[in-house]
């Protein structure tokens, strides 16, 4: 069923509840600012916070979590291993860096950010290792194709959890979609507002579907990835707008209307292409 409320979670296939919608911080200032950007967020009821040791900002994460004085058993805190630190024992290493950045006993989530070439298979192993000694509760992966997914999934003790991937109405990778629904693997959209630019805002069936529910063209196209059973992690650091984006739960689209949003579709996307990446 489709979250009713900013507390609801899904579960995934181990049992973990991740919530529906969370905090992105990329690009967001490590220190006081990101700090902030969690506190405001954790104060708007939100419990899940995504990051990354590339961000460069784990610290400042660790600080607002700490400052938010909310039980750490509530939180759902994500990071991932950057491509340079991939391979088995460097995996184990910046997983150690990353938690001692947050200042956290563990991680609920712990991914490979991108599928790097001859690597991603022996960071995986190590991902596993940390999944069964405790230090993170579910581990994933991102930027991941079916293909990469097969390759894994081949020689895989444990399936991964989740798999976050460029999702918004311009991307809405259905393919894949529907691969992970398959398999069991939670799909988690990044860059779920198109970065809040290329226009689709401005599209008329977005403006036209906000007029009618009376929400913003953000909450709209949220509401739009969870309706399609998908998480998502939209970024701010505005007050107005982090409560904005997780305000998506009094209204339900229609099946005609969610096909209307699909049908924006471009297979456009913002970020680099999965199997074509240099760093
Ligand atoms: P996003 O789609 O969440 O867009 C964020 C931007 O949209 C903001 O900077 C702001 O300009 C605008 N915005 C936010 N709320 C708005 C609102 N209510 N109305 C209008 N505009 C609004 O983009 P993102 O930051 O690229 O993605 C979200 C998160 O996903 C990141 O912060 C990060 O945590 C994660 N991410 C992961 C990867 C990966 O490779 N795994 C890549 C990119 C991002």
């Amino acid at each position: 069923m489709t979250a009713q409320s900013l507390a609801d979670r899904v579960v995934l296939k181990n049992g973990v509840e991740i919530p529906w919608i969370g905090l992105g911080v990329w690009k967001v200032e490590d220190g006081d600012i990101v700090a902030q950007a969690v506190k405001t967020a954790i104060r708007s009821g939100y419990r899940s916070i995504d990051t990354a040791a590339k961000y460069n900002n784990e610290s400042g994460v660790g600080q607002g979590i700490k400052e938010s004085e909310v039980p750490r058993e509530e939180l759902f805190i994500t990071s991932k291993v950057w491509n340079s630190d991939q391979g088995y024992d460097s995996t184990l290493q910046a997983f150690e860096e990353s938690r001692k950045k947050l200042g956290l006993e563990y991680l609920d989530l712990y991914l490979i950010h991108w599928p790097v070439k001859g690597k991603y298979k022996e960071t995986w192993k190590a991902l596993e290792k940390l999944n069964k000694e405790g230090l993170v509760r579910a581990i994933g992966v991102s930027n991941f194709q079916i293909h990469h997914l097969e390759d894994l999934l081949a020689g895989a003790e444990i399936t991964p959890q989740v798999n976050q991937v460029e999702f918004h109405p311009r991307l809405t990778q259905k393919p894949l979609l529907e691969y992970t629904k398959q398999q069991g693997i939670q799909l988690e959209a990044w860059s779920p507002l198109a970065q809040g630019g290329i226009g689709l805002f401005d599209e008329r069936v977005i403006v036209d579907l906000a007029r009618k529910y009376g929400k913003s063209p953000a909450q709209i196209v949220l509401r739009w990835d969870l309706q399609n059973g998908v998480v998502a992690i939209p970024k701010s650091v505005n007050e107005g707008r982090i409560r904005e984006n997780a305000d998506i739960f009094d209204f339900t689209l229609t099946d005609e209307e969610i096909s209307a949003i699909s049908g924006l579709n471009q297979d456009k996307r913002l970020g680099a292409d999965p199997d074509n990446f240099n760093f």
